[in-house]
C-alpha cells in the first residue's frame, strides 16, 4: 500500500510543490497533504484508508456530496457517447437555458472551462463593450489567476502572503485599481467595470455591508461602467439565483463556475444580451475554447442543477446554522478567540475578536491558531481547507448527524489546542 508521505515525495519530484493547485499544499498549516483515494457523500478517504468528514468539497464545486449517484450516472452515460466533438450539442443549450432561467440578470451565457476563464472573459467583454480600459477590484476578492485580476487576491494568494504574482508585469495590472471591500469607490468615465464577489468567500467569509452592492450599482450607472458579480462560489450555492437573487441587486455580467459543473471543469459568463452580443462570432470581442461546453461537464452540471431547489437550500442553510453555532460554541468553550460568520449556506472561520469587514480585517486572523486547529481536526477525521482564508462548504450530505459529529470532534480539537497553548 502506498502512503501519503511516499506519494507526496514522488509528487514533489515531478510537480512543483507536489500539488496541481497551490491551495492544496499544506504550506501555511505545516505538514504534507493527504492523497485522496475516493470520496462519497460527506466523506473522503485517503490512500492509507483514513476517512475524513470533508468540508472542503472541492472548494465549493461539490454541493450534493461526493459521487452523487445521479451525477455519476449522467457522466457515465454521456461518456459512452463521446467526450468532446468540436461541434454544438443539445446539452449546452439545456444548461444555458437553465442558467438563464435561474440567474435573474442573465439573458445570454457563454460556457467556458473554469472560473478563471469566466472572469477573464467578463473583463474582456466589459472593456470591448465600453471601449474603456480600467478595472476596479476589491482587495481580498479572488477572481481566478488571470494576470489582470491576481493583484490583492484572496484564497491562495492571501495564504501565501503575495501582493500579486511574479510573472505579472506592471503594464498588465496598470489598469487594475484595487480598493477596500465594503466601501463604494468613486468612479470616473475611464472605468470599464467593477468586479466584485457579492459575498466575499476567499478571505474567509465577509458578507457585503448594508447598501454596499446597491451603492456599486448606482455608482457604475452614474459613470456608465459595467458591474460584474463574480458568483463562481455563490452561484447556485446561496440559492439557484445566487447572491444577486438573494440580495436583489442586478449586475450587468455574472461569472459562474464550481457548482454548475457538478464537479467537472466548467465556467460560464452571462449577462444582458446587448452586452453578451459583444462576443464573437456576433461581436468583436474574441473568446474561444476547444473543450468549452464539454459533453461530460454539461451532463454533470445539468444533473446537479436538476436536483437543486429551495428545499435543498433550506436544508443546507439549516446545516450551516447548526455547524456555525456548534463550532462557535466548541471554540468559545475552549477559550479560543474565534468567530464563525455565516451567510446562508456558507460559513467562515475567523480566529480573532471581531468579524472582519474587509481584507485588512481578514488578515488579522490568527493563522497559527488556524493551523493548530486544522491539524487537531484532521487527526480526528475532519478535513477543512489547509488555509485560513478559505470557507467551509456544508452541502446536502452534511446531515444533522454528520454535523453533530463534526461539532463533537471540533470540541475535542479545540480543547487540545487550548491545552497546548497553556
Ligand atoms: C474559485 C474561484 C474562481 C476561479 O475559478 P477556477 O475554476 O478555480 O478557475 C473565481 N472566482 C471566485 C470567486 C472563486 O471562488
Amino acid at each position: 500500500m502506498t502512503s501519503n508521505a511516499e506519494l507526496f515525495d514522488r509528487a514533489c519530484r515531478v510537480i512543483p510543490g507536489g500539488v496541481s493547485s497551490p491551495v492544496r499544499a499544506f504550506g501555511s498549516v505545516g505538514g504534507s497533504p493527504y492523497f485522496v483515494q475516493k470520496a462519497e457523500g460527506a466523506h473522503v478517504w485517503d490512500v492509507e484508508g483514513n476517512r475524513y468528514v470533508d468540508l472542503v468539497q472541492s472548494y465549493g464545486a461539490i454541493i450534493l456530496g461526493h459521487a452523487h449517484p445521479t451525477v455519476v450516472d449522467a457522466i457515465l452515460s454521456a461518456a459512452a457517447d463521446g467526450t468532446s466533438y468540436g461541434a454544438p450539442t443539445e446539452r449546452e443549450v439545456l444548461l444555458a437555458e437553465a442558467l438563464v432561467e435561474a440567474v435573474p440578470s442573465v439573458e445570454k451565457v457563454r460556457l467556458v472551462s473554469s472560473g478563471t476563464e469566466a472572469t477573464m472573459t467578463a473583463l474582456r467583454v466589459a472593456r470591448g463593450f465600453t471601449g474603456r480600459d480600467r478595472v476596479v477590484k476589491f482587495a481580498g476578492n479572488y477572481h481566478g489567476h488571470s494576470d489582470a485580476l491576481l493583484v490583492a487576491g484572496g484564497s491562495g494568494v492571501a495564504t501565501l502572503g503575495l501582493p500579486g504574482s511574479a510573472g505579472v508585469t506592471a503594464s498588465q495590472v496598470a489598469d487594475t485599481l484595487v480598493v477596500p471591500y465594503n466601501v463604494v469607490p468613486e468612479l470616473d468615465e475611464t472605468v470599464a467595470c467593477v468586479i466584485v464577489e457579492p459575498v466575499a468567500a476567499n478571505m474567509g467569509l465577509v458578507p457585503p455591508a448594508e447598501g454596499f452592492l446597491e451603492g456599486l450599482r448606482a455608482e457604475c450607472d452614474r459613470v456608465g461602467a459595467l458591474l460584474i458579480f463574480d458568483e463562481v462560489i455563490t452561484g447556485f450555492r446561496l440559492g439557484r439565483g445566487g447572491a444577486q437573487e438573494l440580495l436583489g441587486v442586478r449586475p450587468d455580467l455574472t461569472c459562474l463556475g464550481k457548482v454548475i459543473g457538478g464537479g467537472l471543469p466548467i465556467g460560464a459568463v452571462g449577462g444582458r444580451a446587448a452586452v453578451m452580443d459583444a462576443l464573437a462570432p456576433v461581436g468583436p470581442v474574441y473568446q474561444a475554447g476547444t473543450l468549452s461546453g464539454n459533453p461530460l461537464a454539461t451532463a454533470a452540471g445539468l444533473a446537479a442543477l436538476g436536483m437543486l431547489g429551495p428545499p435543498v437550500y433550506e436544508q443546507i442553510g439549516a446545516s450551516a446554522e447548526q455547524l456555525a453555532s456548534g463550532l462557535s460554541k466548541a471554540l468559545g468553550d475552549a477559550g479560543l478567540p474565534a468567530i464563525v460568520p455565516r451567510f446562508g449556506t456558507l460559513l467562515g472561520l475567523f480566529f480573532g475578536p471581531d468579524a472582519p469587514v474587509d481584507h485588512d480585517g481578514a488578515k488579522r486572523t490568527d493563522e497559527e491558531l488556524y493551523a493548530a486547529f486544522f491539524h487537531e481536526l484532521l487527526v480526528r477525521g475532519v478535513a477543512i481547507a489547509p488555509g485560513a482564508y478559505e470557507v467551509l462548504f456544508p452541502g446536502v450530505a452534511h446531515t444533522p448527524e454528520v454535523v453533530d459529529r463534526i461539532v463533537d470532534l471540533a470540541h475535542e480539537a479545540a480543547l487540545e489546542v487550548a491545552h497546548r497553548r497553556g
